[in-house]
């Protein structure tokens, strides 16, 4: 597990996983932007959540709303009234905090006082058109959630489908954040996973058994990204400190290196959201169940998961360093490795020819394209053997194919696995059926 942050923000910098944003004009305050290995790694932790929970469902259906919404979603859902944090200034520098976020070293370093706390309005505002008057005032959405709700009739009469369901949405959120940081962390334009799921207010076993196993749902997803149960926390946030739409809300804080904090979260919103959008969109939201004749404003449990942290996780808990032997007898060296699930790895596959020989050249290139039809697949020439080796385990890939003279005769290739740094000598013409059978254990 990663301990320092810094060795993460480089490393990811040096090998494209994630970079400072619009770094060539000195960069944008915490905007951070993907690279490469990034969005292949974002990808599939938002395919993989995808799969999971909506397409290997009967019971789910997605979404994908625009990203402004008519301003009144805001008046209904009570962002533009609630949504704010409460934020004080130094009098003597004029940094800004959050009132539950003030820096220790700020008041070791600047040592200024602070002022009463504001409340502050955390949507980000812009102008729709080419006037800018009040009336074109709109906001850009600070959670995916609403859509679910301002759609939800719609998504009910195109899919026929009866509670319980729910629509599922991964998408961009943007915050005015005061303190963004801890790298992508917290920044004022990230992604979210989210899950509004509807259920009777009646229905067996009460909304508490529909929370508790969504509970478990999450639970099964942190395991599938591999995050390690003790690093996991579980918060019940009390009575008076919950969100205005609350009424049970449970906050997953992971241990990130700086600090244990939150990841993920779990709400019972009741029907706080169906019953404004009906008071001020004037739609009825009611739904008749066919069966019982029951006429009702559904509930909601929301599983919420910011895709951001989730990347953040993934990279904090699958960082290791281990002394490893080189390839010079009795000798250790200090090796990265990024133990990343296989299904979660960016590049599956290495190709390696052993030297840049022209003969290794041509029937290294047609591996590799033969692999690209199923796997992302990373051919690197450059360097010693040894030096590519440590670059792909800095990076999570999985096995590296190294093609050498023998292989020209033998017509076999060595399969080097990241963990164990086992070698085995595989036929080229049965490569790709074993690597297919890997990825599939
Ligand atoms: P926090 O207390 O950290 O500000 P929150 O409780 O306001 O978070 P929610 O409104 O519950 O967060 O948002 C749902 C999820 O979206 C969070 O669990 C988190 O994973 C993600 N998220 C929220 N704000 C940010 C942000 N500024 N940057 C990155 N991810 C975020």
């Amino acid at each position: 597990m990663l301990k320092d942050i810094e060795q993460l923000i480089s490393l990811a910098k040096r090998r494209g996983f994630i970079f400072p944003g619009s770094e060539i004009y000195g960069g944008l305050a915490n905007s951070w932007d993907y690279g490469p290995l990034g969005v292949e790694l974002k990808n599939n932790i938002k395919q993989a959540w995808w799969r999971m929970f909506v397409q290997q469902r009967g019971d789910m259906v997605g979404i994908d709303a625009a990203l402004i919404m008519n301003p009144k979603v805001w008046e209904a859902s009570g962002h533009l009234k609630n949504f704010t944090d409460p934020l004080v200034e130094c009098k003597k520098c004029h940094t800004r905090f959050r009132v539950d976020q003030i820096s220790e070293n700020h008041a070791k370093e600047c040592g200024g006082t602070l002022t009463e706390a504001k409340m502050f309005n955390m949507m980000l505002k812009t102008h729709l058109g080419p006037v800018e008057d009040e009336a074109s005032v709109v906001y850009f959405r600070p959670e995916t959630a609403q859509a679910m709700f301002v759609d939800f009739k719609s998504v009910l009469n195109a899919t026929r489908q009866r509670i319980p369901v729910g629509i599922a949405q991964i998408g961009k959120a943007f915050r005015n954040e005061i303190t963004p940081g801890n790298y992508i962390f917290r920044t004022r334009e990230f992604e979210q996973m989210e899950i509004e799921y509807f259920i009777s207010p009646s229905a067996k076993g009460g909304w508490e058994e529909q929370f508790d196993y969504w509970l478990e749902q999450m639970k099964n997803w942190m395991k599938f990204l591999g995050l390690k149960s003790e690093h996991i926390h579980f918060r019940e946030i009390p009575d008076g400190e919950r969100a205005h739409y609350s009424k049970r809300t449970i906050d997953i804080d992971y241990d990130f290196p700086f600090g244990t904090k939150e990841l993920y979260g779990i709400a019972y919103r009741a029907d706080f959201d169906l019953k404004n959008h009906q008071e001020f969109s004037k739609e009825d939201m009611n739904y008749t169940d066919p069966t019982t004749n029951e006429k009702f404003i559904p509930h909601v449990i929301e599983p919420t998961f910011g895709v951001d942290r989730s990347v953040l996780a993934v990279l904090v808990e699958h960082y290791d360093e281990e002394d490893a032997p080189t390839a010079e007898k009795g000798e250790t060296e200090k090796r990265v490795v990024l133990r990343l699930p296989k299904y979660l790895a960016p590049i599956k596959i290495a190709v390696l020819p052993l030297s840049k020989k022209p003969e290794l050249e041509g029937i290294s290139k047609s591996i590799a394209d033969e692999l690209r039809k199923h796997f992302t697949v990373n051919y690197d020439e450059t360097q010693s053997i040894g030096k590519r080796y440590r670059r792909q385990d800095e990076i999570g890939t999985p096995y590296c194919t190294t093609v050498d003279f023998d292989s020209l005769d033998d017509k076999k290739v060595t399969v080097r696995e990241r963990d164990s740094m086992k070698q085995e000598r595989i036929t080229i013409s049965e490569l790709t059926s074993y690597f297919i059978d890997k990825f599939n254990s």
